[in-house]
């Protein structure tokens, strides 16, 4: 329902859960968080100027949307949102954290909502004077190294598996 992906869409999200190496996919396997046989977390390649640490949730099966989102799928991304929003809050130094979901593309906007369609829950650490509602918008994401991603995912992989 109100579905904007073409016939022919390559979905970056699907080749990340597919595992192949593809030029256009800036997320690895190695940034996976949480994975299970419905839903995977992982920390997101293009973060927020002042919000690092951004996670991403999404199902496994190709979703492009929330219209489309089967309940009990939506139960289980919601579940592991609260683990991973608990994880945040305790491994970071943030002061809380807010969840985001866009759904469809908004032609003209600055904030041009939903990018990769494939539903995803971006659950986005905040921290004192981030100014996140300022510095939210597309143009001020950049992509964050590997090796710093990594830092991340280790953090939150600890906090799951207590
Ligand atoms: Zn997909």
């Amino acid at each position: 329902m109100f579905n904007h992906a073409p016939v022919d869409y390559f979905c970056l999200f699907c080749s990340l859960l597919a595992g192949e190496d593809d030029k256009r996919v800036y997320s690895k396997p190695a940034d996976i968080i949480y994975q299970d046989d419905f839903v995977t977390a992982f920390i997101a390649s293009h973060q927020l100027k002042n919000n690092p640490g951004l996670v991403i949730v999404i199902p496994n099966e190709h979703v492009e949307n929330i219209y489309d989102l089967p309940d009990e799928l939506s139960a289980k991304i919601h579940q592991l949102e609260k683990r991973l929003c608990i994880a945040v809050r305790e491994a970071y130094p943030c002061v809380g954290n807010v969840i985001r979901q866009h759904n469809e593309p908004i032609e003209g906007a600055k904030c041009k909502g939903q990018d990769v369609l494939h539903y995803h829950l971006q659950i986005i650490p905040r921290y004192s004077d981030d100014r996140m509602y300022e510095y939210a918008e597309d143009g001020e994401r950049y992509l964050m190294p590997e090796d710093e991603r990594r830092q991340y995912v280790e953090l939150l992989r600890d906090k799951l598996a207590l």
